[in-house]
């Protein structure tokens, strides 16, 4: 095992022409990590990805696989690495195991009961033509080449895009085998709630930069939650109206309802200071509305 990190970004900026695709990225993901990259079409995720696989060249900037500069060692890192692009090229006519067969040969060899296994797992038919496949079902080849060499680092970009519900959650599953075996995911994704449900950790990418970074578990902390409470006596809505972060409070006699998005705990200590609670209900945010919350305060930073 190696104490490098399974990613790492320095400075990392890659401009087409005029456009900043992606500007100074900065980014360490460690090992056995599951990375949520989130952002909008055209934020830089795939700029990103490229470039730390040194399929682009940046503009500025370094990145490393597992110690390894990508620029430099890009052979060797192959080798350690499973790759989920957003357009993974495959011919038409070979059959499903005929193309895992292709991407095997060109790594050396692959267990294929554990490709099989995959197979199963994913529903996926190796014995069609790549061509008439569905888009998802096509996916789910590209999902088996990417995991079939059980590789240290996985790097998906998008990689859920067409698999039903059903099978997005057994790759969900599969994430997290790969995880708790200690290799690391790198998920680019728009779909908050796949994100919310597997990473540790997500960076929010808007428009080449990165302008949140943050373990899933603070961000929710983080979130807007809507929360009501049950009191022994009437109260005053001016006192949950005095905590910072506190928003829209309805008072209707024993009952307060309210949207909050600071620190529950400051929140509790304050309103239990002066009335008896008698109980209290609590709507998490999902990350869609943190995320338009990083949004917003963004929009009106500039
Ligand atoms: P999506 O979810 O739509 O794939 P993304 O977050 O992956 O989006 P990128 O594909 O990295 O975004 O694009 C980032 C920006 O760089 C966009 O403004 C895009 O138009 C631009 N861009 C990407 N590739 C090129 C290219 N080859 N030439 C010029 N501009 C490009």
């Amino acid at each position: 095992m190696t104490s490098d990190p399974a990613i790492r970004t320095t400075g990392l900026t890659k401009h087409y022409g005029h456009v900043e695709a992606l500007i100074d990225l900065n980014l360490e993901v460690g090992p056995g990590e599951v990375f949520g990259f989130l952002g909008p079409n055209g934020a830089g995720k795939t700029t990103t990805i490229r470039t730390i696989l040194d399929e682009i060249r940046p503009t500025a900037g370094t990145a490393s696989i597992l110690g390894m500069d990508t620029g430099k060692h890009s052979v060797e890192i192959r080798r350690h690495i499973g790759y989920v692009p957003g357009d993974l090229a495959m011919y038409p006519n070979l059959t499903g195991k005929d193309t895992l067969t292709y991407f095997a040969n060109l790594r050396g060899g692959v267990d294929w009961e554990y490709v099989a296994e995959l197979a199963e797992r994913l529903d996926a038919d190796l014995s069609k033509k790549v061509g008439d496949l569905s888009s998802g079902n096509r996916q789910k080849v590209g999902l088996i080449q990417a995991f079939m060499n059980r590789p240290e680092v996985l790097i998906m970009d998008e990689p859920s895009s067409g698999l039903d519900p059903l099978m997005q959650r057994e790759f969900q599953a599969m994430m997290r085998e790969v995880s708790a075996e200690g290799r690391t995911v790198f998920l680019s994704s728009h779909t908050l709630s796949e994100v919310q449900r597997v990473a540790d950790r997500v960076g929010i990418i808007r428009s080449g930069r990165l302008i949140a970074l943050e373990t899933v578990a603070d961000l929710r902390a983080k979130g807007m939650r809507r929360i009501e409470f049950q009191f022994a006596e009437p109260v005053d809505a001016s006192v949950f109206e005095s905590v910072p972060g506190v928003r829209d409070v309805d008072v209707l006699r024993r009952r307060v309802m309210l949207s909050y998005d600071g620190k529950i705990d400051v929140l509790l200590t304050t309103v239990a200071g002066r009335y008896d609670v008698i109980d209290i209900t609590t709507h998490e945010a999902d990350l869609e509305e943190i995320f338009l919350t990083y949004y917003r305060d963004e929009e009106e930073a500039v």
